[in-house]
């Protein structure tokens, strides 16, 4: 998969690419990031790429040209000629539908993905209009550019790419995760991260055993799989109703799930 950022700060995403899993993933050829400074298509000496908006008010707006020609400069087709199930251009913007687990499970899907950062108080609406499949915002609050709106979905996307992560299974069994199978019996040990099914995923632990006086769950010590498995779909239940409700509405509960939440409930 392919990702071509355009911004006015190509610099910002030497961090992101240089570390961790990105890192490995581009290193492996995985996947391909480009940044594209986008000075590089403004038309005068003083390398122009905003100006005063139209009906006046506050701030500078990101001007349509510079933004089209790095955009056409990628051989990205025209819009009304673009398959957005194998390409899309994105416009990072507050005012978007909201980057979700699932939008990045859909992006996955996609061969290629432009990503267009604003600055000031955005882009000229004409660049949304003409050139993007879609605007999406990482979440209900204002950035000052659409850098780290980008360099989210180019993390949380890339994530989802086959081998990019050592272990299959874990970018599927986590938090906001999908299926939730489960093991194949109830005595096979619990993966390492047992399906969230739609739910948070549950807490973690490591050693030491005893932390400032904090001993680690005994159930998770004690080698009993079925046990651990149900203490953990517990907890991510628990998790899960404390800090996002919401979320309980689209998951997938079962009988069990149900009970679980009832007696949460019940001792509030
Ligand atoms: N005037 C805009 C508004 O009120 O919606 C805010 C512009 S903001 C200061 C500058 C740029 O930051 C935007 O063009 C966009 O690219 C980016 N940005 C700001 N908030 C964002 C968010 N929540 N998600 C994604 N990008 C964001």
């Amino acid at each position: 998969m392919r990702f071509d950022l355009i911004t006015i700060f190509p610099e910002f995403f030497a961090s992101l690419l240089g570390h961790g899993v990105l890192r490995r993933a581009l290193a492996g050829g995985l996947v391909v990031v480009e940044v594209h400074d986008l000075r590089g298509f403004a038309h005068d000496r003083h390398r122009t790429v905003d100006d005063r908006p139209f009906g006046g008010g506050e701030g500078m707006v990101l001007k349509p040209e510079p933004l089209a020609e790095a955009v056409e400069s990628l051989g990205m087709a025209p819009k009304s000629e673009r398959d957005p199930r194998r390409a899309q251009v994105i416009l990072l913007s507050a005012q978007g539908a909201r980057f979700t687990q699932a939008v990045a499970r859909e992006l996955a899907a996609l061969e290629r993905v432009v990503l267009l950062c604003g600055r000031y108080e955005g882009v000229d609406e004409r660049v949304n209009e003409l050139l993007c499949d879609r605007e999406l915002s990482i979440g209900d609050y204002v950035l000052s550019g659409g850098e780290l709106g980008a360099a989210v979905i180019v993390d949380a996307t890339a994530r989802l790419l086959p081998g990019v992560l050592g272990n299959e299974a874990s970018s599927e069994f986590e938090s906001f995760g999908v299926a939730d199978a489960g093991p194949a019996t109830c005595d096979a040990p619990p993966r390492s991260t047992y399906g969230a099914g739609g739910l948070l995923d549950y807490p973690h632990y490591t050693r030491p055993a005893e932390f400032r006086g904090m001993a680690v769950p005994q159930v998770l010590s004690q080698g009993d799989h079925a046990a651990i498995r149900r203490w953990r779909r517990e907890q991510a239940l628990a998790k899960t109703w404390r800090n996002r409700p919401d979320l309980l509405e689209g998951a997938e509960l079962s009988v069990e799930d149900r009970a679980v939440l009832a007696k949460l409930k019940s001792r509030a």
